[in-house]
């Protein structure tokens, strides 16, 4: 019988085989709850670097809004004008806005072109493009009161060794805010984004709120995202539409790698999404009513947590 042994609680047991994609297999970890996939292989900064495109070439000329994620963090009052690193930072929305609230940030992220955007979009001077490691090589002495990484944690091949080099760079007492996607969700609009070698761990509170406690942090709060008429918009957009939205991501990703950087072609790009988004809306309407008594769990888990 295949013994393996768990990535995140490190026990070796006979899991139970959640699902296969290619090369790569899914397992529930009966002890830990993590459902993690085996070969634990990260597709290396490079693939991020590749990646991306199409979010960077938003941010560069219409911002995209901050995140649910972003705005749980920003809405809590325990860490404000603090010292801030978010990893995994991207173009800097969430820096940016945590500054205007007095917070004093620095960013890292794999990819060149989002630091750039970073810099010259939203005048962040301290983001750079490192890793965990590679800041704690150029930084050693650097510390922060709070650490904040979104939608990182599942990409990690090792989530041990991650979260003790993000505590080694934590000042006594300091803060992690973090989320990754909730495998309890309810409908699904992340499809191939969600398999591995994308994501390599699946997590529900239980599981993430084991391992953060495990490693010495005092969990301030745990929340799951509701289930809104906004995600089921996009869910049957990307079903019904499919076909039609790829090729226009890929139209719109082909004129920024031949350089057609025109703000024009974005407006029209977000304007026909947007359009879309409104009509799918307007004719999922009678559903919310359904969703308020069902109550379904949302995509995203977001957790505040302290160092004991
Ligand atoms: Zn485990």
């Amino acid at each position: 019988m295949l013994q393996l042994q768990c990535p995140v609680c490190l026990k070796s047991t006979e899991p139970g085989m959640v699902e296969s994609h290619g090369e790569y297999t899914l397992y529930n970890c009966p002890f830990c709850n993590v459902v993690y996939t085996h070969p634990m292989k990260n597709p290396g900064a490079e693939w991020y670097e590749k990646g991306y495109v199409e979010d960077n070439a938003m941010n560069e000329f219409l911002p995209l809004p901050i995140n649910w994620w972003h705005r749980q963090f920003l809405i809590s009052n325990e860490t404000y004008g603090k010292e801030l690193l978010d990893i995994g930072c991207g173009a800097g929305r969430f820096l940016h806005e945590a500054k205007n609230l007095g917070y004093k940030v620095s960013g890292i992220d794999f990819n060149s072109e989002s630091i750039r955007i970073a810099k010259n979009r939203f005048g962040l001077a301290d983001v750079e493009r490192l890793s965990v490691e590679s800041y704690a090589t150029r930084h050693p002495d650097k510390k922060f009161d709070v650490i904040t990484f979104f939608e990182v944690l599942e990409h990690m091949d090792d989530p041990n060794k991650f979260i003790t080099q993000v505590k080694s760079r934590l000042r006594p007492g300091g803060f992690i805010a973090l989320s990754v996607p909730n495998r309890r969700r309810f409908l699904d609009s992340l499809g191939e984004g969600d398999y591995p070698p994308h994501h390599l761990t699946r997590w529900n509170t239980k599981a993430l709120g084991n391992f953060i406690e495990r490693h010495g942090f005092e969990i301030k709060k745990m929340t799951v995202k509701e289930f809104t008429i906004d995600d089921l918009s996009l869910v049957m957009t990307h079903k019904l539409i499919a076909r039609a939205k790829k090729k226009l991501t890929k139209d719109v990703t082909s004129r920024i790698s031949n350089n057609e950087k025109t703000p024009f072609i974005y407006r029209n790009y977000q304007m026909i999404k947007t359009l879309k988004d409104y009509a799918m809306k307007g004719a999922l309407l009678p559903f919310i009513p359904v969703l308020k008594i069902i109550k379904p769990q949302g995509w995203t888990i977001y957790c505040l947590a302290r160092l004991r």
